[in-house]
């Protein structure tokens, strides 16, 4: 099928960065959000990466043009919808939220249009369940930063059609990305893998097994990853990680993916890592350096 409209429902950190890969590609963009100032918010912010691109120079100044006036603001979905060939759903990660925005976008989107969800743990195939195409709805797991990361998870729910999901394959290409496949099961691939190690990572602080700064450089040299678990679920959010873990718990119903206690303390007093200013590390605005939170410093 043919994609040239797009519509992107949530103009938060992913939704800003999914506008901007497609509006960058050449396709027409209606960026959708409740809050009008996010939506004001995420046109800067696809202005200040663009250029960042023209600084690296990957694009130009031409580019950057082209690619704003591809995008519209619109706080309804029901009218952002309309003219779409595919909606990519990047709302906040909160199931009856997105089961009823599914609702939304399936009674104003054409009949042909491709439902896209950008979740990182909801179930696709429950999400589809809710429409009245679920042959057409399928996950589109971009990652952050979205202009940046070239992965696109392709999650196929249990009724998502080859076709649908060949479609969303060969977009993914068109846009410049590396598109992998994966089933509809709890966390998918990505998250399934990524959330145990970062769950045992808090485990080997909680029980004494090394500090922050030793976990994280073993795994970062060792590993040769560019970043440690510990820093990574700061930047990911601790709330976030909790939230995958508990979907993970539940969906398969393993204890090997509860939460570590550690974290679920971390969560509940409210320190989320880098979006709260601490976490496993101490974060002050304006500085790069790596402080580790003075809670888990070495007296
Ligand atoms: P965010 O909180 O930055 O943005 C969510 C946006 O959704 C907000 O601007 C909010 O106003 C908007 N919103 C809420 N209800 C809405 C509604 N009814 N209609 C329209 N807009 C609505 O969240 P985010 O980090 O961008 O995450 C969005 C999605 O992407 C989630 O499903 C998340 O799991 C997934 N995801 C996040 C990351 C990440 O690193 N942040 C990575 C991959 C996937």
């Amino acid at each position: 099928m043919d994609i040239k409209n797009v519509a992107v429902i949530g103009a938060g950190t992913m939704g800003n960065g999914i506008a901007h890969v497609f509006a960058q590609s050449g396709f027409t963009v209606q960026l959708i959000d409740v809050n009008a100032d996010q939506l004001k918010k995420a046109l800067e912010t696809i202005g200040k990466n663009l250029d960042r691109q023209i600084t690296k120079g990957i694009l130009t100044e031409a580019g950057k043009t082209q690619a704003l006036a591809n995008i519209t603001t619109e706080t309804a979905i029901a009218k952002g919808v309309q003219q779409a060939d595919l909606v990519v759903e990047a709302a906040t990660e909160n199931v009856a939220l997105k089961l009823k925005i599914f609702q939304e976008i399936d009674a104003h989107a054409p009949e042909n249009a491709i439902l896209a969800t950008n979740t990182s743990s909801i179930s696709i195939t429950k999400i589809a369940a809710v429409t009245k195409r679920p042959g057409k709805v399928i996950g589109m797991h971009f990652m952050n930063p979205v202009p940046v990361m070239k992965l696109v998870e392709v999650i196929n729910g249990y009724a998502t059609t080859a076709e649908v999901s060949k479609t969303i394959v060969a977009l993914s290409k068109q846009l410049g990305k590396i598109p992998a496949e994966a089933n509809d099961y709890p966390g998918f691939v990505a998250n399934r893998i990524l959330m145990p190690m970062i769950n045992e990572a808090i485990y080997s602080l909680y029980e004494g097994v090394a500090g922050v700064e030793e976990i994280d450089t073993i795994m970062k040299l060792g590993m040769a990853h560019p970043m440690g678990p510990l820093q990574l679920a700061d930047f990911i959010g601790l709330d976030v990680c909790y939230s995958i873990l508990n979907v993970l718990h539940e969906g398969f119903g393993n204890p090997k993916y509860a939460p570590c206690p550690l974290l679920t303390n971390m969560v509940t007093a409210g320190y989320l890592g880098a979006k709260s200013g601490e976490g496993f590390y101490k974060y002050e605005k304006g500085s790069k350096e790596l402080v580790v939170s003075g809670r888990f410093r070495k007296a």
